[in-house]
């Protein structure tokens, strides 16, 4: 498999997450990166007030060892 992530993989896992934003109560909702998502992008309705949220951040984090 080849990922989409450039990073140094060598020891730190890079896992990439959305985080979709409500812009009428503010819920934030953190989920797994998907090919195609870019911040502004219009995502999935918010599960508290139903509006439509958006991409406000992408972002990488280490993934941490287990234990
Ligand atoms: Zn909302």
């Amino acid at each position: 498999m080849m990922s989409p992530v450039p990073g140094p993989d060598k020891k730190t896992k890079l896992l990439v997450y959305t985080i979709e934003e409500c812009p009428a109560c503010g819920q934030k909702t953190k989920r797994a990166f998907a090919v195609g998502d870019y911040v502004t992008k219009e995502a999935a309705k918010c599960s508290k007030c139903g509006n439509s949220t958006r991409v406000s951040l992408v972002y990488a984090e280490g993934q941490k060892p287990s234990g």
